[in-house]
Formats: structure tokens, C-alpha cells, sequence
């Protein structure tokens, strides 16, 4: 399995836990960190043959660039936090992509020991709870003495990621170090030594790594420093609305099979963000980024 990439450089740890550096045989093929690869090997490294089946791949936005990054990810963990103010775009996003792959988005809402900014983040993912997601308050690094309360937050927390493979997304300032740390406690060591093995000294670039929880190497973190945003240009803009549950609901209600719920009459969604009689379940915030998603995955399949 790949554990680390540095362009087309990737770590490769084998089924017994040694690790080796790999290349690809071809220019094309890109392979990314969660893949499964067959190998021959070429002096004390070795030569990518085959990459297995994915489950599911994933890509990042940076900037005009979107790139394939992660694959056969079990679980997506969104940490966002009271304070600095999270993105709905973001974690909109980050949301779609995980319904797109069919696996499941984790909210963890960070720095529950700010009361204030805690309540009003709280309150803001209140629509994201109506939907059903998950949301896990967190405090994984309090500015005072941790509350007991905390401990069973991150017990939490540990219980969900257990046996699993998961993607930590988060804007800068959420706390995804502190929990790497938390969680990893030699990473940073980690990182430095993969980096160095993979560079030989190079400039060093980006690279997503998988960090090991436990020993019996069951659970893992796979973190991406500086990745913000999922790239989504690869989801059909016709199917964007079957990966919103609050969108999917009144779908159902449209007049017309091929609706875009952007402007045809007798659109269930359209009625529904209308809604006089009742407060509507989808937010005017989350129309428009269905919209402003809808124009974006329009341009880039045209
Ligand atoms: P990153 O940019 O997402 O890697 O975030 P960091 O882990 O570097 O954390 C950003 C800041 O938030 C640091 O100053 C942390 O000490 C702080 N922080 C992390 N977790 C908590 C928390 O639970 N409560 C509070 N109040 N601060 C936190
Ligand atoms: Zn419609």
C-alpha cells in the first residue's frame, strides 16, 4: 500500500510493514497514497507493475489545479472549529465528495472550550445535523485544564476512526496538527524522515502521508498538508443534487426527471426554498452553493 507521495515518488509499505520507495513504470499512471500496488523490485527499490482496484479515489483544488491525491478511503473526517469561522463552501464541498464516493463524512466541530464562538458555530451546523451528518464536539487541545467532558470526546472520536482509514480535512487554524499530534505523537519525526527519503535532498514539495494510529497498524490518518478543498470536477452537475440530502428529499418532487432545480417550473427544490408556509429546509446558503457548484462542474465537462 502507498503511505506517502512526493510527486511520482510514492513509500510503499508492504504487507509485513517494510517500506520501500517506488516508481511507476509509465509517464501516465498517477498513483496516490491508499492505493494498492503490485511491485517488482529494481535494486533496493522498486517498479509500480500494477495498481489494484479503488474503492474510491479522490481529488484536491489547489488553486487552478485539481489532482488525484488519496484513495480507498474508508471515512472522511471534516474538522472544522468554533473559531477561526469555517467555510459552508468548504465543508459543502467536502461533503459532496464523500457522497459521491459513498463514504461517510464526519463533522468534528473543534475548540469546544470557547463557549461563545462554540454556541454560534454550533448553531450554524444546526442544518447539517437536520440532514443527518454526524457532528462530534471537540476539544483536542483547551486553552484551560481539559474538562472530563473533553476526554469523552475524544474517546469518541477514537472509537470512530478505529479499523479504519481516514482523510483529516481542515482549514488552517481548525486544529488538524494538534490532532495528528494527539493521535501520532512521532509524525512530525515521521514526516521528516519520509521526506528526506523520498527528496534524497531535494527541494521538498507537498506530500500526503498515512500515519499509523496503532501498532497493529488497523487505523490510520491520512493527512495532506495545506489541502483545503476537494476537487469535484469529475461529478456529473446532473447528480450534485442526489449528493445534498436536503436537496435529495424534495428532488423527488419534481415535475421533470432531468430537473437542474435552477429555474424549471413545478421544481420541488425550487418550491421548497420558496417556502412561506414553513421555514424551508434547504438554506438560502446551501442553494447558492448548489448553484454556484452547479455553474462550476458545468464549465469544466463543456
Ligand atoms: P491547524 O492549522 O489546523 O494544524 O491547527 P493547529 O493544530 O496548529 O491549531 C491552531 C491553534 O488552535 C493552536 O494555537 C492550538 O493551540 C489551538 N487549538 C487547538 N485545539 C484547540 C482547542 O480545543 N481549544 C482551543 N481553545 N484552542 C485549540
Ligand atoms: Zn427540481
Amino acid at each position: 500500500m502507498v503511505v506517502a507521495g512526493f510527486g511520482r515518488h510514492v513509500l510503499v509499505e508492504t504487507e509485513s510493514g517494510q517500506r520501500l520507495i517506488c516508481h511507476p513504470r509509465g509517464k501516465k499512471s498517477q498513483v496516490v497514497v491508499g492505493d494498492r500496488i503490485r511491485w517488482l523490485p529494481s535494486q533496493d527499490e522498486g517498479t509500480i507493475e500494477k495498481i489494484e482496484e479503488r474503492s474510491n479515489l479522490f481529488y484536491r483544488q489547489d488553486e487552478m489545479r485539481t489532482k488525484s491525491f488519496a484513495a480507498n478511503l474508508d471515512q472522511i473526517l471534516i474538522l472544522i472549529a468554533a473559531e477561526p469561522e469555517f467555510s459552508e463552501s468548504q465543508l459543502t464541498r467536502a461533503l459532496i465528495a464523500a457522497e459521491a464516493e459513498r463514504i461517510k463524512p464526519i463533522i468534528a466541530l473543534n475548540k469546544s472550550d470557547l463557549a461563545e464562538p462554540f454556541g454560534r458555530a454550533w448553531t450554524k451546523l444546526a442544518p447539517y445535523r437536520a440532514m443527518g451528518y454526524q457532528v462530534l464536539p471537540l476539544a483536542i487541545k483547551p486553552k484551560t485544564a481539559a474538562a472530563p467532558a473533553n476526554d469523552g470526546q475524544t474517546a469518541e472520536l477514537m472509537a470512530l476512526l478505529h479499523g479504519k482509514k481516514t482523510l483529516v480535512l481542515g482549514p488552517s487554524g481548525a486544529g488538524k496538527s494538534s490532532l495528528t499530534n494527539l493521535l501520532v505523537p512521532q509524525a512530525k519525526v515521521l514526516t521528516a524522515e519520509i521526506s528526506q527519503a523520498l527528496n534524497s535532498g531535494k527541494h521538498t514539495t507537498t506530500s500526503t502521508t498515512l500515519y499509523w494510529v496503532d501498532e497493529a497498524r488497523t487505523t490510520a490518518l491520512i493527512d495532506s498538508p495545506g489541502f483545503q478543498e476537494f476537487g469535484l470536477h469529475h461529478i456529473d452537475p446532473m447528480q450534485l443534487a442526489n449528493y445534498m440530502p436536503d436537496f435529495k428529499a424534495h428532488a423527488q418532487d419534481c415535475k421533470f426527471y432531468n430537473c437542474t432545480h435552477l429555474h424549471e417550473p413545478g421544481c420541488g427544490v425550487i418550491s421548497e426554498v420558496k417556502s412561506t408556509v414553513s421555514a424551508s429546509s434547504i438554506s438560502a446558503n446551501r442553494y447558492r452553493l448548489y448553484s454556484e457548484l452547479f455553474a462550476e462542474l458545468s464549465q469544466t465537462r463543456y
